[in-house]
């Protein structure tokens, strides 16, 4: 199958569309949209040609993916659950929506009508919006949005980030920077020295340039795949949270539960940690050897009761669409989540993006997968129904390529324990400081988001470390 357009200014994105129903497309077909001057356009899939008059006004963009997925899911018999709305994170178009003087009680309505979003998905943008908004006015009542997104206001502040790409082996699943430490232990105690410098002069911009920090995140990778004395120096470059965290907020991804020991949650209680995050992504232990990660579910449970012992806040995991399991299995996870009662429980969707052994495994495996994604849909609508009755509320949302139906991971959360890290991160409304290999540095100017990566390989991390730093603190507004 091809897909190919007069207009390529908009391939990429209308690609994407194209991409969507990629599992459904086992078929030789070629696929052509034709854009006419006039105001038209056509879609030609294989024999069959589907005609259009465009509204003069619209955003051009927006209706040929429109035009694109309406064809499509008109030869295919098909719709799917976010329509023809592509991009990771749907609720900006809310809140574009509400500041362009859309009014709440519609945004549901407007993603139906522009977008052909399923109600049931419609339904869940809306609600999270609400939910975000009411949280973050009660934690900042003076602020307002001047551009759109509820947190655009908060200017002064930023979110501090660190990235430590090691982990203690890798998951089949893995997208992420990670490398294993056992195979990489020179290079670690190298990049720890480094990031603490990095860390130290970026909280020096930060004070030189007046701003607060909000949260502090420490991810990776698996932080707690340092040693206590490893961690100690980590954390002392971070500081306390009194320094840190005008959120009140500081999270490390202890992730691994393997990696999770007394001693280690000792020291991140001394530095003023108030969240870890312990994922367990299936308390199947048949899966989780199946997709190579070193522990069971037993050492999850164990792990968690220790970070309660502590009393942190903890954010827990779950991926639906895992290789051989059913909604059974799935609900059985999800059970075992609720009953443990973290703060917050994250529900991924099964993502084959490019760096993991999923990736670009084959049409073969493509086909398999649709019928694990009919599943995954399911379980995204299971762990919705039952995080409801036991009183979570969905509070942020993203979606990643690659996986078939385009469907989305949440968050939920207990009531008053949303992570503002994770709402501020995901609608892009406050500045990231990042430090670290393949850390991702956002500038949000006037609604204009610009990004800086940071070296993924930390060799080159290494390396590059002063020229990298000095680019970075000049791209945050330091001058070099
Ligand atoms: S623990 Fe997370 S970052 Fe590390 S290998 Fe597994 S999925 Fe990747």
């Amino acid at each position: 199958m091809t897909f190919s357009t007069n207009i390529p200014i908009y391939e990429h994105d209308l690609r994407d569309i194209f991409r969507m129903f990629a599992p459904v497309f086992c078929l030789p077909l070629d696929i052509r949209l034709n854009y006419y001057d006039g105001g038209g356009c056509e879609v030609k899939i294989g024999e069959k040609t589907y005609k259009y008059v465009l509204f003069t006004g619209g955003v051009l963009k927006k209706e040929l993916k429109k035009r694109l997925y309406l064809s499509l899911s008109d030869f295919l018999g098909a719709t799917l659950p976010w329509g023809s709305l592509t991009g990771i994170r749907p609720t900006k178009i809310a809140y574009k929506y509400l500041y362009d003087g859309g009014r709440t009680e519609n945004i549901a309505k407007m993603l139906q009508d522009e977008y052909y979003v399923s109600p049931k998905k419609a339904q869940l943008i809306a609600k999270i919006v609400k939910n975000q908004t009411e949280f973050l006015q009660n934690i900042f009542p003076n602020e307002r949005a001047r551009t759109p997104g509820v947190f655009d206001g908060l200017s002064g502040y930023v979110n501090l980030y660190v990235h430590i790409p090691f982990c203690p082996a890798r998951c089949s699943y893995c997208s992420f920077v990670s490398i294993p430490r056992e195979k990489n232990e020179t290079l670690l105690k190298e990049y720890i020295a480094l990031l603490c410098r990095d860390i130290v002069q970026t909280l020096d911009l930060i004070k030189r340039q007046n701003k607060k920090i909000l949260s502090a995140y420490v991810g990776g990778g698996t932080p707690t795949v340092l040693n206590c004395e490893e961690m100690d120096a980590l954390l002392s470059a971070v500081g306390s949270i009194d320094e840190v965290g005008e959120g009140k907020e500081y999270t490390v991804e202890a992730g691994r539960p393997d990696t999770i020991t007394a001693e280690k949650l000792e020291v991140l209680k001394k530095h003023g940690v108030t969240r870890v995050c312990v994922n367990p992504q299936t308390f199947n232990d048949k899966t989780l050897a199946a997709i190579e990660r070193s522990h069971d579910a037993a050492s999850v449970v164990k792990a968690f009761n220790l970070c309660r012992d502590y009393g942190f806040d903890v954010n827990m995991d779950l991926i639906a669409g895992l290789p051989g399991e059913g909604v059974k299995d799935f609900e059985n996870s999800l059970n075992f989540a609720v009953a443990l009662k973290p703060e917050n429980l994250t529900v991924h969707t099964l993502s084959m993006k490019k760096g993991s052994k999923f990736h670009g495994a084959g049409i073969e495996n493509e086909k398999n997968l649709l019928k694990a994604n009919v599943d995954a849909q399911d379980m995204v609508d299971l762990a919705y129904n039952t995080l409801k009755n036991v009183s979570y509320v969905p509070y942020y949302l993203y979606r990643q390529k690659e996986t078939a139906q385009n469907l989305e991971n949440t968050g939920y959360s207990l009531a008053g324990k949303f992570s503002i890290n994770n709402i501020t991160v995901m609608e892009e409304t406050v500045f990231v400081y990042a430090c670290g290999a393949g850390a991702i540095s956002k500038n949000v100017r006037g609604g204009v988001i610009t990004r800086l990566a940071e070296l993924r390989d930390v060799g080159l991390y290494i390396k590059e470390f002063d020229k990298r730093l000095a680019k970075k603190l000049d791209f945050l507004g330091g001058g070099g």
